[in-house]
């Protein structure tokens, strides 16, 4: 690592720090669940001499973990945001609002979408994926993103008695969707079954357990909710859906959770990729670019697909924060080994919950109770109360 270098000074955003000379600065790109503990690890162990800089779209993030209970109602806005800039506050992270769209790997400048540049010697990608696949058209401009969270309310809230539901997607995030969009919007009126679908590319809830796929099957007859497997969607207008096998669904409101696509700036970092997603050493570092990391859904570990989830990004925080700090001090990285078998809680919507891990599955109320006191612990800890 370079000992003292300064900021060359054409940057064009230049944060200041209260203690003048710094010899490095770490971008972190993204408030995602492996940046919340980084962000955090850094306020524990200041790394001295070096400045640290959040980057974030948004200043308060919604934890996924809870956004389907915020959709059924269970919980408020504020009680599953996690505030940004107070949180980088509290452990001495500089925080700018941008969203990045590039990089100049020779320059080492992280390039934003509004022109704004920022200089780094490390710089740490957790910015998710996108959400709105190309390839099916009109998505851009009829579907809802489910992360984005004020549409995704609105077309859930204001709905007229007989509007129709359809949730792309048939993993975890596409299910807690379908069954949360129902009690919210269908269960208090009692209208005619149907009005939510999910349709799914492949099979629903795929490398689950199949105990677990036919209570979950189960759920969706009890609710009337439809299900449409294997059915990649091909056309999203503001009205209807187009299947590629040529069946039409009438869609008020068409929302995707279909898991994460690249986002499309990656390809042109220079960065290798797999799949679209940047592809990363065990170490967490890029495998073109030591002083560039990546965790979460945009890294791929190279040569080893695993699922993207956020146990997973979750799991990479802690080494992630532990090899920012090794990499400043020139010292030997930790190796990440990605977790073999996840839990995952899947919330049912009526304040249920069920859970998978491996093989094993089970449902009930008291398995909301115990994701409920997870999901909660998670939010509180990045809270910063004044
Ligand atoms: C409804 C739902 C339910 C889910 N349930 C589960 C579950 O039960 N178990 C499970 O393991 N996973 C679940 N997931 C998946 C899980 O949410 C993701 O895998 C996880 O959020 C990925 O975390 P991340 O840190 O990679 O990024 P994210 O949490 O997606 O955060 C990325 C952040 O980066 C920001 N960002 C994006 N682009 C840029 C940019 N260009 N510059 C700067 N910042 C940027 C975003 O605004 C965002 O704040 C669910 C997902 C959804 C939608």
């Amino acid at each position: 690592m370079k000992p003292d270098s300064d900021f060359p000074s054409d940057a064009r955003i230049d944060v200041q720090t209260e203690e003048g000379r710094v010899t490095g600065r770490i971008v972190l790109a993204g408030g995602g669940h492996a940046h919340l503990q980084v962000v955090e690890s850094f306020g524990r162990r200041p790394l001295a001499g070096w400045q640290i800089v959040l980057v974030s779209p948004d200043e308060k993030v919604i934890y996924s973990g809870m956004l389907s209970g915020l959709l059924a109602g269970h919980y408020r806005r504020e009680e599953v945001e996690i505030d940004l800039p107070a949180l980088c506050r509290a452990n001495s992270v500089d925080f700018i609002q941008g969203r990045g769209d590039g990089i100049d790997r020779g320059r080492r400048r992280l390039l934003l979408d509004d022109g704004r540049e920022l200089s780094f010697d490390l710089l740490s990608l957790d910015i998710g994926g996108a959400f709105v696949p190309d390839s099916i058209t009109g998505a851009r401009d009829h579907a809802i993103p489910v992360r984005s969270i004020d549409r995704l309310l609105a077309a859930v809230g204001n709905g007229s008695e007989d509007e129709r539901f359809t949730v792309i997607g048939g993993g975890a995030g596409g299910v807690e969707t379908a069954l949360a969009v129902h009690h919210h919007a269908v269960l208090p009126g009692l209208p005619p079954a149907n009005r939510v679908r999910l349709v799914t590319a492949g099979a629903l809830l795929e490398e689950k357990p199949d105990g677990l796929r036919r209570q979950i099957r189960k759920l969706f007859e009890t609710r009337g909710i439809s299900l449409i497997e294997h059915a990649p969607v091909a056309e999203i207008s503001a009205t209807e859906i187009v299947l590629a096998d040529g069946r039409r669904f009438r869609s008020d409101a068409t929302l995707l959770a279909a898991g994460p696509t690249p986002h499309g700036w990656l390809a042109h970092t220079g960065l290798a990729l797999e799949d679209g997603f940047i592809a990363i050493r065990q170490t967490l570092q890029s495998v073109s670019d030591p002083d560039i990391f990546a965790a979460g859904d945009c890294a791929t570990l190279a040569g080893a697909w695993q699922p993207k989830s956020g146990v997973s990004a979750v799991r990479a925080g802690a080494i992630l924060a532990e090899n920012l700090h090794l990499r400043a001090a020139n010292e030997q990285l930790r190796a990440w080994h990605p977790p073999a078998r996840q839990l995952m809680l899947l919330a049912s919507g009526d304040q249920r919950a069920v859970a998978s891990w491996g093989m094993f599955w089970c449902a009930g109320r008291w398995v909301w109770r115990i994701k409920d006191r997870i999901d909660r612990r998670w939010v509180k800890r990045f809270t910063i109360f004044s």
